[in-house]
């Protein structure tokens, strides 16, 4: 029989090393979240921490932020680099915003690897923070508790880009393109695993993929 990681899952082949970008925001508790999966949380700050990762999470914080300390370590290139390479990405509220091709009202884009249009707090002030129950057309399951902070809205969405779930207005929160994934919430905040099991899943399906 296959081992099974803490959750359940069927871990087959070697443990998965999945990069937490760490430069600011949410570390820690996707880190938790991978290791939960059975899989190993490797912490990225520098470019040579992505070496043989098997996919990389670009957690919530502060998008601008993010990305000045992104050019500042030379990170840019080599995350494009193993996007390109068809390693999967788990972008989690400002990690949304960095994988966005367009960003409304605001910066210009960063790594440009999802078709879709974000508005950065696009929930509104009063909404600072807030949760929700959301609809998942695209997992399996049922509704899934969404923790939101400052979140972005998407305003648009290109055709390539799956809806995994949306909020009680019909606004897509979690999304897919091939490899690219991404949430305006913070899976990380909930012990729902879905999305990092997903993730897993990519990982899985490209090794099988290689074969
Ligand atoms: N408001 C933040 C930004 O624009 C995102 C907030 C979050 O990641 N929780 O970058």
């Amino acid at each position: 029989m296959a081992p099974r990681s803490p959750d359940g899952g069927d871990l087959r082949g070697p443990i998965s090393r999945i990069g937490v970008l760490a430069l600011q925001g949410a570390v820690r508790e996707h880190e938790r979240a991978i290791t939960e999966i059975g899989a190993e949380a490797v912490r990225v700050r520098l470019p040579r921490d992505l070496a043989g990762l098997d996919a990389l999470v670009l957690p919530g914080g502060e998008s601008t932020t993010m990305r000045k300390l992104i050019d500042a370590y030379g990170l840019r290139e080599p995350i494009l680099a193993l996007a390109h390479a068809g390693a999967p990405m788990l972008g989690t509220c400002a990690g949304m915003i960095l994988l966005a091709d367009r960003i409304i009202d605001g910066d210009e884009p960063v790594f440009r690897l999802l078709d879709l249009a974000v508005r950065r707090n696009g929930y509104g002030r009063q909404l600072d923070s807030f949760e929700a129950d959301l609809e998942t057309p695209g997992l399996p399951g049922g509704p899934l508790h969404g923790v939101f902070i400052r979140a972005p809205i998407v305003e648009d969405v290109g055709r390539a880009v799956e809806i995994l779930a949306r909020d009680a207005d019909g606004r897509p929160v979690a999304v897919r393109q091939g490899q690219v994934l991404a949430t305006a919430f913070h899976p990380e905040l909930t012990s729902d695993r879905r999305l990092h099991r997903l993730l897993r899943q990519l990982i899985a399906d490209r090794a099988e993929a290689r074969r």
